[in-house]
């Protein structure tokens, strides 16, 4: 037994929202969350609405005023996240525990990967505070102009629950280092660990109120934070359909800018010739298979030359009859429940749908039998679709991989196309040219070559072309994307 394994019981849920550094409304019980491994019922959450919404924002309105946390010399704003990205690593066993009970990742896989990319991009943005520097120009003979760089104020931020933390940090990260207070809405389904890291940020030293979590549904607490006047900015993660209604919402109650990180279907482009095909495979397995496919960027469009195709799938499949569903706070656990029955259903029904057009199921197909209330679906590979098949066109959000071969590669590029995704795609060739006009030739937001799935890269920002949003995460861009420039420019004698 690893010292990551845990039983649910020992686990502590946190109850109520967090606002201006403590608990309100932790006796309320408006939503039941479920443990996503086993469908069993985890805690309670209190509903926010606009009343709630309202009582945050003047929290952080009075954390700012209080404090100074937007006017303090940005190293001193460096030194208190710096000091939660280090009581975060301190804490890293109990907040991965509490990740893997209360979402869908899998408890090795949150402490070596969602915890820890948390705590980097913390850590990033801690030490970027006070790395900013801003362009001075003399524009006449006695005269000076220069760019002051200031944050919003009050930034909303909504969450979904893919990957709980790390989406939470990339929000919360740069925004929080550039002097804005924040207002957090997580998931419903996923709001636990986030509230744990808010504490945490207390413990650190960061003023009451800068960092507030409001819980609830998304029409009602979300909806309240984007409509909420104060609300300087917003930054939203999920669906592209919830984009779309918060780019209406927003644009008819007022202008403010908004980071919209939305959905995806990226391809995976295998040329003929790649150093290592068992790499290949790796890169595509995980592409698809990694978070039972419930990742925005999620590799889930096999696009490979017609020669090197057989013994690609070949390797495919290899890789992932090895992929046993396990609870998420088994330490051995390597592949991840659906988040709930109801997107278990979606991922199904969209399959079926796509073998009603004519696709064929080449492996896997349906749910793994004997899980419980867990619901847990087989890694599929789907076959002869034409190019109108609901599987190519829509984001499945399970470990669903569709396989299209090509020629040439011009037509391999021009399969890449999405009529409105572009976040992300993988690309493999030993040939690097080849990589490079692929590369150019793809619209996606990032393109891994020979590898897929960030890890760690906190330096390079990740965000969406076409309709799978706009604004970054991450990078330098990201921590930009929280400040507004006001041009100052002086005349003297
Ligand atoms: P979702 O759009 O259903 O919900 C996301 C969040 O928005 C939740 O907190 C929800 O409560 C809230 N919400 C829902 N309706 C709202 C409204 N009208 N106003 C304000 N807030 C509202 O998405 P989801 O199912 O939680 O997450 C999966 C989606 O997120 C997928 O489409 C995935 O591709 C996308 N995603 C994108 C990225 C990225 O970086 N581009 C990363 C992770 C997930």
């Amino acid at each position: 037994m690893s010292s990551l394994d845990f039983l649910p019981h020992e686990i502590r849920i946190p109850s109520g929202h967090f606002i201006g550094g403590k608990a309100v409304g932790a006796t309320n019980e408006d939503i039941q969350v479920l443990r996503p491994s086993d469908g069993l019922p985890l805690g309670w959450l209190p509903a926010g609405d606009e009343a709630v919404v309202a009582q945050a924002v003047d929290a952080a309105s009075d954390g700012l005023k209080a404090s100074g946390w937007a006017t303090v010399a940005p190293r001193e704003r460096g030194r208190v996240i710096r000091r939660w990205a280090d009581l975060l690593e301190a804490n890293i066993v109990p907040l991965a525990q509490l990740e893997a009970l209360g979402s869908t990742r899998p408890v090795t896989e949150a402490f070596n990967g969602d915890v820890r990319s948390t705590i980097e991009a913390i850590r990033f943005f801690g030490e970027y505070a006070d790395k900013l520097g801003g362009d001075i120009a003399a524009t006449r003979s006695k005269s000076l102009g220069f760019v002051a760089s200031e944050p919003y104020g009050i930034v909303g931020a909504i969450a979904p629950w893919n990957f709980p933390l790390s989406m939470m940090s990339w929000k919360i990260g740069p925004a929080l280092a550039a002097g804005n207070a924040v207002v957090l809405k997580p998931s419903e389904l996923t709001p636990f660990s986030t509230v744990r890291v808010a504490e945490l940020a207390i413990e650190a030293g960061m003023p009451a109120g800068i960092l507030n979590i409001v819980h609830g549904y998304g029409q009602d607490a979300g909806s309240a934070i984007v409509r909420h006047p104060d609300i300087a900015k917003v930054s939203f993660t999920g669906s592209t359909r919830t984009g779309a209604a918060i780019m209406s919402e927003i644009a008819a109650t007022g202008i403010k800018p908004m980071t919209l990180e939305l959905g995806g279907k990226s391809p995976q482009l295998v040329f003929e010739h790649v150093d290592d095909i068992r790499h290949t495979a790796d890169c595509i397995v995980r592409g698809f298979c990694g978070n039972a496919g419930q990742a925005c960027i999620a590799g889930s469009r096999l696009i490979v030359h017609e020669r090197i195709a057989e013994p690609l799938i070949d390797a495919i499949i290899e890789m992932i009859d090895r992929l046993a569903p396990g609870l998420t706070w088994a330490s051995d656990t390597k592949f991840s429940p659906i988040i709930s029955r109801k997107q278990a259903d979606r991922i199904d029904a969209i399959v079926q749908q796509s073998l009603s057009k004519g696709a064929e199921v080449r492996h896997g197909g349906g749910f793994f039998a004997d899980t419980g209330e867990g619901a847990y679906y087989r890694p599929t590979l789907l076959h002869r679709l034409e190019a109108e098949n609901p599987a190519l066109i829509e984001e499945i959000f399970g470990p669903v991989l569709t396989i299209q071969t090509f020629r040439d590669e011009e037509e391999g590029i021009a399969l890449a196309a999405h009529p409105i995704y572009g976040l992300a795609a993988g690309v493999h060739t030993s040939n690097l040219s080849q990589a490079m006009r692929a590369m150019r030739g793809i619209a996606a937001g990032t393109v891994w070559i020979n590898r897929f799935i960030r890890s760690g890269d906190m330096v390079i920002p990740t965000g969406g072309y076409g309709q799978s949003g706009f604004g970054k995460d991450l990078g330098r861009q990201a921590f930009e994307g929280n400040l507004r420039h006001k041009s100052v420019l002086i005349d003297f004698d």
